[in-house]
């Protein structure tokens, strides 16, 4: 079997934005209308094809795949790790990979996973070691009471609390009363460039008291020494890593018992190989993973699912359950949440398809945002305006509360 060709396959995602550039149709989580999904086909000469996807930039991942494709026509596509390696050097003038070589090396990775189920006529879980279950808790993000009990009508049994600008912890605690005492409540600050180390540890002393899962990314993963210090300082478990790319992004997390979670996005991690190298790495600390999916589509999803089932120490999978709705129309067959779970595909390969027509539908407008796009935290002409501000002010203001 030989390579004869690599698609991409690039698309806005969410309602348009009325004028480009300035959008601010959001979908349902749509990131003002910034958000871009990068699918990938690879062509076989037998008829089979395998099918990825790519974060980590997918407007500029589409050029480096493109790029990659040159290495992989007339290539086997069934030696996946020896076909990883050739690309992973072949790029290595460019400098460390990063997440757009991670996402550009994580969409064929994973189309070439898929051809080889489909040519044996297994899933790629099968072929990772078998499966340790058949379905996936997955968890949904939720800002208020009233979103949590919507999340928690599907069965889910976990919500994540989300800030771009200070954590709001009235809004977490009024979520933790909310969904009770089986349900998990995490707390994701988005690791800003102004959260200090002292700013993240006063929110984790405060999150200590409303028994979450894990308090992820208190500070910016720039500079994993403040990480340490928020991490010694709180008696709270920490997640991070959605924003590295590869084993050796992820390495220092694990080795430095930075984090209790790991939590590789799953279309830039590097591919299904570099996830499952990162979860043995972890398993030997102890230390869990949840993959990202903040941003992803639909056919990383699939990839992380095979990847849950077939390693021990898998703990929920990241989904944007309320999301736009083109994430059921656009591949074949849509994932749909039942009782808090996400079923492990059974089919040849990853057990999904693109739906090319539908794709096509939604061309790729704009793929960056300027955060937060809710208009509140960099409110032009005030203090707020300049985002070093954001948390100490809310500091301030609850040092001010505990002293009146
Ligand atoms: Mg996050």
């Amino acid at each position: 079997m030989k390579i004869t060709g690599v698609e991409t396959h690039l698309l806005q995602v969410g309602a348009r934005p009325a004028v480009p550039g300035l959008g601010t149709s959001r979908g349902a989580d749509g990131h003002g209308g910034s958000r871009n999904w990068l699918f990938v086909r690879v062509l076989t000469d037998e008829g089979i094809h395998g099918v990825g996807e790519g974060s980590g930039w997918p407007r500029v991942v589409r050029a480096a795949v493109e790029d990659y494709a040159n290495l992989l026509i007339g290539e086997d596509p069934r030696d996946v790790d020896r076909l990883w390696h050739k690309l992973y050097l072949g790029s290595m003038g460019h400098g460390l990979l990063g997440t757009v070589g991670g996402g550009a090396l994580s969409a064929i990775e994973m189309a070439l996973w898929d051809i080889k189920g489909k040519a044996l006529g297994l899933p790629v879980w099968q072929l990772l070691g078998g499966r340790f279950r058949d379905r996936i808790p997955v968890y949904g993000h939720a800002k208020t009471p009233e979103r949590a009990r919507e999340l928690m009508a599907l069965g889910i049994k976990g919500v994540k609390v989300g800030f771009t600008g200070a954590v709001d912890i009235d809004a977490v605690a009024a979520v933790r009363d909310a969904v009770g005492s089986e349900v998990d409540v995490m707390v994701d600050a988005h690791g800003p460039s102004w959260m200090t180390p002292q700013d993240a540890i006063l929110v984790g002393r405060e999150l200590e008291q409303l028994d979450i899962l894990f308090y992820e990314d208190p500070v910016a993963p720039e500079n994993l020494d403040a990480l340490e210090r928020v991490r010694d300082a709180l008696d709270v478990p920490i997640a991070a890593g959605e924003r590295v790319a590869t084993l050796w992004g992820m390495r220092p997390y694990i080795e430095r018992d930075l984090v209790d979670v790991i939590q590789p996005d799953t279309g830039r991690a590097g591919g299904i190989t570099q996830m499952r190298k990162m979860a043995a790495m972890a398993e030997a600390h102890f230390i869990t993973m949840a993959p990202h999916s903040g941003s992803l589509g639909p056919v990383a999803e699939f990839a992380a699912l095979h990847v849950m089932a077939s390693i021990p120490n898998a703990l929920m999978l990241e989904r944007v359950e309320f999301d736009w709705p083109g994430r059921a129309e656009v591949v074949a067959p849509a994932l749909r949440t039942v009782d808090g779970c996400l079923p492990v595909p059974d089919a040849p390969g990853l057990g999904v398809d693109l739906m090319l027509e539908e794709i096509a539908k939604h061309p790729s407008v704009r793929n960056v945002a300027t955060f937060p796009d809710d208009g509140q935290a960099f409110e032009p002409g005030t203090a707020a305006e300049h985002n070093y501000f954001q948390t100490r002010r809310a500091r301030a203001r609850r040092l001010r509360g505990r002293w009146e």
